[in-house]
Order: C-alpha cells, then sequence, then structure tokens
C-alpha cells in the first residue's frame, strides 16, 4: 500500500542538507552513514539487485528505467572488467538535483556507489561531472579523499572523478562513455547497450547520482519501505528543482506520486507574476509542456507518461499568465539547436531551422503556414536519430504550438 502523496513524507535524501557539515565524512557517519553499506558486504551481489528490483527504483536522471533490471543486463560470469559510471553531467535546463547532492551530501553517492558497484562486480567506477560544476566537484573529489582515507574506497572498488567540458550531450550515456574515453562526446547507435559493450569495450553501467543516493537506504531500510514511499510502479522519493514564478523556488523532496499541483502550491508556496498558472514543464525543458488546467497529475514516470509528458530530471518550470509561450518556446529551441551535436542530419538541421522559424515568429515575420510546416518537420525526424536527444526536442516544439497555438497566431501578420 502506498503512502498518500499528500502526507508529509521524512526526508530521506535531503536529511543531512541541513547542517552545515553535511559534506564530511563526520557528519555522514552521525546519521547513520556506511550502515548500508556493511549490510550490503553481508549479502550476496544478486540479493543486492535483486532488493532493488524489489523497491521499484527508476533511474532518476531523465529515462526512468528500473535501476534493479540494469543492473541485472551485465552479463554474467565476465571474465574482464565491469565498469559503474556516475552520471553527474547534470545539463538539463531547470535541474539542479545533483549538484546539491554533490556539494551538501557526497559521502551518499559514495556510499551508493559502492554498494552498486557490489551488486554488478565493478572494481572501477568513474564519477563524471559536468565541467560548469566546479564547486560540486571540489566537495565531491574531497569527500572521495576523506572515503580512500578511512578504507572505504580501495579495497575493492577505486574511484575516478571525471570533469566534462560543458557539452548537454555528454550526460546521454553513450555520448558520456565517448567523452570519458578522450573522444568526441557523440552518442552511438544502441545496441549494443553499454551493460553488454561501454567504457573502454566493457559492460558498463550508468546511473545518475540520485539514483545512486538513494541505494543505501533501500539496503538499509529495506525494498518494501522504499516501494511503499511511491507510486505502484516507481518506489521512493525524489528531488523536485522548482523554478520559474513560483514564491519559493528550490529543491524540495517528495514522494514519486506527489502531484504537480502540490508542488507548485505546497512546496513551492504558489504562483508569482500575476498570481495565475499558465503553463508549466514537469521534467525538464525536454519535457512537453502542461497548461494550467494539467497539473493534478502525479510525478512518477507512469503518471505524466499518461499525461503526454515525461517526469524526466524532475526540473520543474512553472510560467505565470504573462509568460509568453513562444518566447519561452524561442528559448528552448536556441537551447536545443546549440547542443545538437550535429551527427544526424534530420536533428542538426531541424533543431537550427525551428529555432530560426521561431525566432521569426517572435519578431514579427511569421507567415501563415509556418506553425504547420514546424510541427510537419519535427514530426518527420522522431525515431530517426541515433540518440534520443532530438526526440526529446520534439517535445516542446509541438506541444508548445498545439497548446497554446492562438498565442502564436496572435503574432502572425495575416494569420
Ligand atoms: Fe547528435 Fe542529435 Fe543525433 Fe543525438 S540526435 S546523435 S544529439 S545529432
Amino acid at each position: 500500500m502506498s503512502q498518500s502523496a499528500a502526507e508529509p513524507i521524512e526526508p530521506i535524501l535531503t536529511r543531512n542538507f541541513g547542517r552545515p557539515d553535511s559534506h564530511t565524512l563526520t557528519a555522514y557517519r552521525e546519521t547513520g552513514g556506511y550502515t548500508g553499506w556493511a549490510k550490503a558486504l553481508a549479502l550476496e551481489p544478486a540479493a543486492i539487485t535483486d532488493a532493488v528490483k524489489r523497491s521499484n527504483l527508476r533511474g532518476l536522471g531523465g529515462a526512468g528505467f528500473p535501476t534493479g533490471t540494469k543492473w541485472s543486463f551485465v552479463p554474467k560470469g565476465h571474465a574482464g572488467p565491469i565498469y559503474l559510471v556516475i552520471n553527474a553531467d547534470e545539463g538539463e535546463p531547470g535541474t539542479v538535483k545533483d549538484r546539491y547532492l554533490l556539494e551538501r551530501d557526497p559521502h551518499a553517492l559514495i556510499e551508493g556507489m559502492l554498494i552498486a558497484a557490489r551488486a554488478i562486480g565493478s572494481r572501477l567506477a568513474f564519477v563524471y561531472v559536468r565541467g560548469e560544476y566546479v564547486a560540486p566537484w571540489r566537495r565531491f573529489s574531497a569527500a572521495v579523499r576523506e572515503a580512500y582515507d578511512a578504507g572505504y574506497l580501495g579495497r575493492g572498488l577505486d574511484v575516478v572523478v571525471h570533469r566534462g567540458a560543458g557539452a548537454y550531450i555528454c550526460g546521454e550515456e553513450t555520448g558520456l562513455i565517448s567523452s570519458l574515453e578522450g573522444r568526441k562526446g557523440w552518442p552511438k547507435l544502441k545496441p549494443p547497450f553499454p551493460a553488454i559493450k561501454g567504457a573502454f569495450g566493457a559492460p558498463t553501467i550508468v546511473n545518475n547520482v540520485e539514483t545512486i543516493c538513494q541505494v543505501p537506504h533501500i539496503v538499509n531500510r529495506g525494498p518494501e519501505w522504499f516501494a511503499a514511499l511511491g507510486t505502484q510502479t516507481q518506489g521512493g522519493t525524489r528531488l523536485y528543482s522548482v523554478s520559474g514564478r513560483v514564491r519559493r523556488s528550490g529543491v524540495y523532496e517528495a514522494s514519486v506520486g506527489v502531484t504537480l499541483r502540490q508542488l507548485i502550491y505546497e512546496h513551492a508556496g504558489g504562483v508569482t507574476g500575476n498570481g495565475r498558472l499558465k503553463a508549466v514543464v514537469p521534467g525538464g525543458a525536454s519535457a512537453a509542456i502542461l497548461r494550467a488546467d494539467e497539473i493534478d497529475v502525479t510525478m512518477d514516470v507512469d503518471g505524466l507518461r499518461n499525461a503526454g509528458t515525461m517526469a524526466g530530471s524532475a526540473g520543474v518550470i512553472v510560467m505565470d499568465e504573462t509568460v509568453s509561450i513562444p518566447d519561452a518556446l524561442r528559448v528552448v529551441a536556441r537551447f536545443y539547436a546549440h547542443e545538437s551535436c550535429g551527427q544526424c542530419t534530420p536533428c542538426r538541421e531541424t533543431t537550427g531551422w525551428i529555432y530560426r522559424m521561431t525566432e521569426r515568429i517572435v519578431e514579427g515575420r511569421g507567415r501563415k503556414e509556418d506553425l504547420d510546416t514546424i510541427l510537419d518537420v519535427a514530426r518527420r525526424g522522431t525515431g530517426t536519430t541515433i540518440c534520443a536527444f532530438y526526440d526529446g526536442a520534439v517535445g516542446p516544439y509541438i506541444s508548445y504550438i498545439e497548446k497554446f497555438r492562438a498565442e502564436f497566431e496572435a503574432l502572425i501578420p495575416h494569420a
């Protein structure tokens, strides 16, 4: 039986955030840190994977894939190296949760890595940190040194902290692996999936920071406890980065079953601007936009998928009635045009073209046929590219225009 999302939950990921020394090993240990690892040492690797499966933990970086299932894809009895890679290349607009975890609870990530590495049989883990995240990188690197000094690392698991150079596409797991290997951060076609052939040709599990920070709690308190915090198909809590026109923007922890309405009005204190909600992006910039009458939806992977959008990275961007949707789309389209890696023709050409078309409309130079042409071109490229970047870009292109068409038309002369 799942807990009602309306009930306040005990902070789990954020339980130490209020302590000024929360990033230290001393503080982490004082609040039960590394006891999950001690329990995991008494478990067979398969039992850890099984517990994570039963917890209904799903990837919290964007794709929402079941974590235990992903771990089970590593070939059994593999003789060579197996790598664990932590995706800390947080670049989705509207999302800052991993930054908080790296800065305020870095040992939770290290403990989760120890447990995950034991489950998949890895002895070497990489943490790929977004290039712009200098302070989080410093904090996390200091925690890694503490963990080595205390003997948690270096006795079965070594950790390499790697800084990216600020490319959004390196948050895509195969692009991240290419970059980690010292090559251009270009995504690769799948299959083979990284769990079979990933970094340096070896089986590799790529998990997001927040996902792995949940693992010690699952081992410590049991998969059933974790599963019950969420919905039928997704367990636990997650961190929501709430920004835009709200009274209290910030990072909030809540059940994955919280509703979008609760996040906006209870956690973030309601809407500013003219006080009337117009639209919300629920899962980072790549998520399709929702209208004000669509916010009674749960924030789990399936709840938002059923609403025609996605949970993504849980970056919630709130717009009041004074926000121009065409202008918002122009900003998003510029981002995608800039960040496309350029390998695939539909992505490389369409993202730039749609940005220019959106700009033309916003500046009052649009033509009557522009909106239908944008929708048609955007749809034609769907499913034709190497990675999900293009399909992620299409979500905003289509949903902004379909749901707020009149606003676009009002800017087009003679529409
Ligand atoms: Fe690069 Fe876009 Fe193709 Fe992904 S879809 S590989 S970002 S060009």
